[in-house]
């Protein structure tokens, strides 16, 4: 067996038993409508989803739409998300974001990923989970958690997300890749942690070339 029909059948078997364990194929970001999920997201750069779920329903009272935030004093934003990390640089993204959506989407949030990575503070993870969540098209999000997870089972064997996106989009039908990527978010998040892997308890231990490789 070469090496790509090798990570083509364990993506396979991985993906029976993740999903199977966690169908839920949502964020765990809190939202309520597209626009709310894409400023989270730009907000979850270098930051936990827990800590964006704290700061954001202030800023959505503060600032419910796109029209809003686009006038919103840069100060004000800056207080708002200051514990989501990088706040002068996240505020001063998610106002630009809003000016753009308003000056050339009328508002709302476009459903394609070569639209939304136009948008400052908008990259391909971050356009793939909205295009997802909200549009219901086929999306892989790489984020940390699901790198390192795809990487350590040998399935997207790179460092750097938008290869892995491609290698794993490479590996299952599209069908399937929002599925697979929130369970390996959830995989990552819950055992295969960054420094210490809970590989004894793992889901897919047995699948996995680097169980109990990490002292
Ligand atoms: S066996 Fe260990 S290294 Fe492999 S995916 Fe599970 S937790 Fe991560």
């Amino acid at each position: 067996m070469n090496a790509i029909s090798d990570r083509h059948e364990r993506a396979q078997e991985l993906y029976s038993i993740l999903v199977a364990l966690w169908p839920d194929q949502g964020p765990l970001l809190r939202y309520a409508n597209c626009f709310e999920l894409l400023v989270a997201v730009v907000l979850s750069a270098q930051c936990t989803d827990e800590q964006v779920n704290k700061a954001t329903p202030a800023l959505f009272a503060a600032f419910p739409g796109p029209r809003e935030l686009a006038l919103a004093p840069l100060e004000q934003v800056e207080a708002l998300v200051r514990t989501t990390g990088f706040y002068h640089h996240k505020a001063a993204n998610i106002i630009a974001a809003a000016k753009l959506l308003v000056e050339e989407y009328e508002a709302t949030v476009p459903d394609s990923i070569e639209e939304l990575v136009r948008l400052p503070g908008v990259g391909r993870k971050t356009a793939n989970l909205v295009v997802s969540a909200c549009f219901g098209k086929p999306g892989i999000v790489v984020d940390t958690h699901v790198l390192r997870t795809a990487r350590r089972l040998g399935i997207a064997p790179s460092d750097e997300a938008n290869r892995s996106e491609r290698m794993i989009a490479e590996l299952l039908p599209e069908a399937q890749w929002t599925a697979f990527s929130f369970a390996i978010n959830r995989l990552g998040k819950f055992f295969c942690k960054a420094r210490k892997p809970l590989c004894a308890d793992c889901p897919v231990r047995i699948l996995c070339p680097s169980a109990y490789s990490f002292g």
